[in-house]
This record gives C-alpha cells, sequence and structure tokens, in this order.
C-alpha cells in the first residue's frame, strides 16, 4: 500500500489517540458511561473557546453550525451585515439569502484584509442588529482581527466564523465580547469530520427569536446540554474523539498551539518563497493557518496537485472559485509539525521540477527550518 500525505486544511491529520478513541466499543448516548465523557467534552470546548458561555455542539459539518446560528438568530426579512472576503463569507451570504434576509454585503477582495474601522462605518451607517464575518478565510489563507471587528460594529451582534481558526490562532470569546463563534472538528481540532460547534454568549438567550430549524434549535440543545444529556442520539464515537483531542490541546497549552501554528506558517512561506514561487496569502504572522501560493507561469494548479498525488500521494488543496487555476494552498493547522512542511515543501518541488519548472532544488526546506526555529515574541 502506497503511503497517503495529506496536508489540507481540513480535513486534517488526526492523532492516533484520537483515533483509536473512535474506536472504542459502543456505547450508549443515555448512560453513565457517556455522560461522563460529554461533560468533560463540553467542558474543554468552552475551554478552548475560552468561555464560560454555552458551546454547543452538534452533528454536522461546520456549515451546519452557521446554519443554526442565522436560523436561530434572526426573523424572516431581518437586514444583516456579512463581510465578504472569500469562499467562507460567500456561504454566510448563502445561508442568510437561504433563511430570507436581507443582505447587507461589506465585501473585499480575495486575499484582501477585512478593514475593522470601515466594516464599523458601514454598520453605523445602515444600523444592522447582526453582522456575519470569518475569523481564518480558509480560502485565501487570510485571518482578520476579529477583536477590532467587534470593537468597531459596537452594540451589533457579531457572528464569528471560528471553523479553521478555533484552536489555531487566538479567539477570546468572552474577553472580545464574541457573541457567536461557530466551528468544526475537521480542522484545528484535530478530530474527523462530523461535528459542529457554536459558542453562544450569556446575554443572547433572553432575546432570542423563535428558532427557525428544528434539528439545530439552540434553545433546545441547551437544555438537553445542561443535564448532560443530548436532544437527539449524538455522534458518540465522534464526542469520544473530541475529548481526547481537547484535552491533548488543553494539556500541551492553547498558547503553545497559537505558537506553533505561527511558526508553521512561518516555514511555508519561507520555503514557497525559497522556489521562488509568489504567495497569494499575506506574507505575515497573522497566516498561520492556511498557506496560499500561486502556480509558476505555464503550469496549471490542479494538474499540479493531480501530479502530487498520483505521482506522490501527497494531497494538498486546490484554490477555490476564481483561484483554482492558478493557486494551492497547504494547510498547518491542528497535528502538523515542521516535518510536515518539509515534506508538503519537498513534494512541490520535485512534482514542479518534474512538470517542468526551473526551480532551484534543496533550497526550500532549508528555508523552512531556518525559519520555524526563530521564536516568537510574546
Ligand atoms: C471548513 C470551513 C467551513 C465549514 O465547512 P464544512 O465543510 O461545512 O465543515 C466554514 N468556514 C470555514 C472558514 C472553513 O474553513
Amino acid at each position: 500500500m502506497e503511503k497517503r500525505y495529506l496536508f489540507t486544511p481540513g480535513p486534517t491529520p488526526v492523532p492516533p489517540e484520537v483515533l483509536a478513541a473512535t474506536a472504542e466499543p459502543m456505547v450508549h448516548h443515555r448512560g453513565a458511561d457517556f455522560r461522563v465523557v460529554y461533560e468533560r467534552a463540553l467542558g474543554r470546548l468552552q475551554d478552548v473557546y475560552r468561555t464560560r458561555g454555552q458551546a454547543l455542539l452538534f452533528a454536522a459539518s461546520g456549515s451546519g453550525a452557521m446554519d443554526s446560528a442565522v436560523a436561530n438568530l434572526t426573523g424572516p426579512g431581518d437586514r444583516v451585515a456579512v463581510v465578504v472576503a472569500g469562499a467562507f463569507g460567500e456561504r454566510w451570504v448563502k445561508v442568510c439569502t437561504h433563511y430570507g434576509l436581507d443582505v447587507q454585503r461589506l465585501d473585499y477582495e480575495w486575499g484582501e484584509v477585512p478593514d475593522p474601522a470601515e466594516i464599523g462605518s458601514a454598520v453605523a451607517a445602515s444600523g444592522v442588529a447582526t453582522v456575519f464575518c470569518t475569523q481564518s478565510e480558509t480560502s485565501t489563507g487570510v485571518v482578520s482581527d476579529v477583536q477590532a471587528i467587534k470593537a468597531a460594529v459596537g452594540d451589533a451582534r457579531l457572528v464569528v466564523d471560528a471553523v479553521s481558526s478555533l484552536g489555531a490562532v487566538p479567539l477570546e470569546t468572552e474577553a472580545w465580547g464574541i457573541d457567536v463563534a461557530v466551528s468544526g472538528s475537521q480542522k484545528a481540532l484535530m478530530c474527523p469530520p462530523g461535528l459542529a460547534m457554536a459558542a453562544i454568549a450569556d446575554d443572547l438567550w433572553d432575546v432570542l427569536p423563535p428558532s427557525r430549524t428544528f434539528y439545530f434549535d439552540w434553545r433546545a440543545t441547551r437544555r438537553a446540554q445542561e443535564a448532560f444529556d443530548s436532544a437527539f442520539t449524538p455522534p458518540v464515537s465522534l464526542i469520544k474523539g473530541l475529548d481526547v483531542a481537547l484535552g491533548m490541546i488543553l494539556d500541551a497549552g492553547l498558547e503553545a498551539a497559537f505558537e506553533r501554528h505561527v511558526r508553521l506558517g512561518r516555514a511555508t512561506r519561507a520555503g514557497l518563497k525559497a522556489m521562488g514561487l509568489e504567495l497569494f496569502s499575506p506574507d505575515d504572522d497573522s497566516s498561520a493557518v492556511v498557506t496560499a501560493a500561486r502556480v509558476p507561469e505555464g503550469i496549471e494548479a490542479p494538474v499540479l496537485l493531480r501530479h502530487l498525488r498520483e505521482k506522490h500521494g501527497v494531497t494538498l488543496a486546490p484554490g477555490q472559485g476564481a483561484l483554482k487555476p492558478s493557486v494551492f494552498r497547504i494547510g498547518h493547522i491542528g497535528w502538523f509539525d515542521v516535518f510536515d512542511i518539509a515534506s508538503a515543501l519537498a513534494a512541490v518541488e520535485l512534482a514542479l521540477t518534474e512538470l517542468g519548472a526551473d526551480i532551484e532544488r534543496g533550497v526550500a526546506v532549508g528555508r523552512a527550518f531556518e525559519a520555524y526555529e526563530q521564536r516568537v515574541a510574546a
């Protein structure tokens, strides 16, 4: 069997301890065996979110939590604002439009960093009560300053898509006053896909309109979770895995995770630049989740990705939307270390050479290690 390498920003590699937990014999979800795991996992989830508010858990991919946020926070015809700077900002627009909202788009070019002050002025001018944004726009590698966005939108509620950022870059949900932050299991949380979560600020509960979704009803979910029960049959095996993964993250410390992600981003950028490639994502420490780069002239990104997968067993992520022909992405969230980055870079270098690009061989990995070795100033 050929060895396979997964260097995508979701699903991400899953540690063996987590996989082992998901393979344990089944237990009944209303019994004492499961209750212990559920209670611990929910507590750990609050710790990773850095909130004492409720963190709800759903059987869904990350988009399920996004859907739940729109369906629980809004009524038909409500005016909302959405910050759009990539594929996942567009997803907020699609969900909001599906639920019949009047959407004020705050558009940025893909790859541009949204400007909190500009967002604040636009929200003040329109007077919308709810703003949706994306902390880590996985399609471009841009990480927004959601603390500054929350400060800028004043009394408007801020709903943050933290699907690829929770556990990778700082998110002080409670301290920053983030009203809702949604996430998913298959990115920095080092789990298989299938769990979605939403952290909800305490003061929202009294003002929620009736839920427009039955399955993702926040009140019903909260009532069940408060008794360490679940509204429906939960994905028991995934929750066992999540419990172990969150325990690993918290044992090593969130600050250590944030620092590792910054250094992995530096290593990836240094290596790609050493190959002479042009970065698409920002060339600074904010870009700690995924690195997007342009292919050299004359080589199509889908051809590079197919070559990597078929010839070398290496999976990288494609560009999204209009970036598909020209951009590829290397993920470095969750269970990644510098050797993963070295392997990904070495594979890109080899594949590009095989496809006829003029790349200086043997430099990228060295540069990546040099960049990784620099400590991040506290
Ligand atoms: C992965 C991701 C999602 C959710 O995608 P699902 O496929 O539904 O899990 C949402 N937002 C961002 C920024 C993501 O990276």
